[in-house]
């Protein structure tokens, strides 16, 4: 079972992928997370790729919860979420500050403190431009959507996902609904909805994609499925499913899709489809379901990343301060956290010199591969390393020299981008 809440490192992603149905990326996104597979599986993103394909809109949503320091192995979520926004996605961010008052209990001024200024205005720094960024605790869309979702699950499936028992609070229960909610929200009519939207998470957080893209489903009229390589579509529900079928019908036909309807059955063949079509009559009825429904989504799809390795070997974890970099660190410190950091390195130099390092398995290198743009220069860290050109004592100085300006740079626009705070935050009062 993968744990959202655990501290604990994965390190077999390929196993995880195939226990868990998370399927391989194609080569589509030219950026250099998916090029070095640090972003290492997905589901469903073939309908991010199916919008960009059609220059239709879509969304890419994230949350950040507001209890410490934003450190560098939280920074590939956002460095996805700018990717995404570069490419024309609409961005949701969600501010938790429910779940930081209830599980921290940090109040809700000190964590509208520390979004702002660990997170958001970081975020603006590294490049995100004005978007939708919401408290959890001023929102009554998700609020109310919350309420909606929990209709449609129930405690056995929740046990069975997340391990939950007799002595977990009703708080941790309603916490995966609340997150579903934030995600799902960003598709309602208001927003233009509903539209394909992308999550990146870290693969710990499959069990909450899972959740809520059964919850986006069961909330569907229209239900497309595969079934013989073509293309049907069900009608959930009591109601009299004629005004369904004929409306979807005839926006199919104007589709140039020849349909076979049954009344009886609640259901559509599409005879001359085929399994490529199912994104495009996905959306269509999706389009079309908004005005039964208010509750119409499209599944959420997902882009799971590595977890950048901490200093120390393991996780990240604010509770081992020297296993991570905080963009709020000084430059010294960030520099005294590389020095003594683990390496992949041998026991001496001469060993190093004949035999090369491992990168692989080196943190140090990490901060090279997550934090680098550039593939040559990554590529040349890496060759130099394995064929022993390259030393860990000078590796890492190289190293702290670049997230030293990096956090430099952060803090030189930091008042620039705390004034163009108001540009980002949606329901701006307590
Ligand atoms: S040379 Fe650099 S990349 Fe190679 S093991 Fe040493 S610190 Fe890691």
């Amino acid at each position: 079972m993968i744990n959202p809440w655990s501290s604990k490192q994965y390190f077999d992603y390929n196993k995880l992928k195939k226990d868990f149905g998370i399927e391989d990326l194609d080569n589509y996104f030219n950026n250099y997370l998916f090029q070095r597979h640090l972003i290492f599986g997905q589901r469903s993103l073939d309908y991010i790729e199916y919008a960009l394909d059609n220059k239709m809109k879509f969304n890419a949503v994230t949350g950040l919860m507001p209890s410490g320091h934003m450190h560098l192995g939280n920074k590939i979520t956002i460095d996805q979420i700018i990717y995404f926004q570069s490419l024309g996605a609409d961005v949701f961010i969600s501010v938790a500050d429910l779940e930081s008052y209830a599980t921290r209990n940090i109040s809700l001024e000190k964590a509208r403190e520390i979004a702002i200024n660990e997170y958001i205005v970081n975020y603006i720094s590294m490049g995100l431009k004005p978007c939708n960024i919401y408290f959890q605790s001023n929102d009554p869309d998700t609020q109310s959507l919350s309420f909606i979702l929990s209709n449609e699950t129930n405690m056995s499936e929740l046990k069975a996902i997340y391990g939950f028992d007799d002595s977990s609070s009703i708080l941790h229960i309603n916490s995966p609904i609340v997150q579903a909610s934030d995600v799902l929200h960003s598709q309602l009519k208001k927003f233009g909805g509903p539209v394909p939207t992308v999550v990146p998470v870290g693969v710990d957080q499959d069990p909450h994609i899972r959740l809520m893209r059964d919850l986006a489903q069961r909330l569907r009229i229209y239900n497309v499925k595969i079934e013989n390589n073509k293309i049907s579509v069900y009608i959930k529900g009591r109601d009299d499913p004629h005004e369904y079928i004929d409306s979807a019908i005839g926006l199919l036909e104007k589709n140039n899709y020849e349909t076979e309807k049954n009344y009886e059955y609640r259901s559509i063949n599409i005879k001359n489809s085929n399994i490529n079509d199912k994104i495009k009559i996905d959306l269509l009825l999706g389009n079309l379901e908004k005005d039964y429904n208010n509750f119409t989504f499209i599944g959420p799809s997902a882009t799971f990343q590595r977890l950048e390795t901490g200093l120390k070997g393991g996780k990240m974890s604010s509770s081992v301060p020297d296993s991570l970099i905080a963009l709020s660190d000084s430059e010294e410190n960030a520099t005294r956290k590389i020095k003594n950091a683990v390496t992949g390195g041998r026991k001496t130099v001469e060993e190093q010199k004949q035999y090369g390092g491992n990168p692989d398995i080196c943190p140090v290198f990490e901060l090279y591969n997550y934090h680098v743009k550039e593939n040559e220069y990554v590529q040349r860290v890496y060759d130099e390393c394995r064929g022993g050109a390259r030393m860990c004592g000078a590796c890492k100085k190289e190293a702290a020299e670049l997230i030293s300006t990096f956090l430099k740079n952060l803090k030189d626009k930091s008042d620039e981008s705390l004034s163009k705070i108001d540009d980002y935050l949606i329901n701006k009062s307590f």
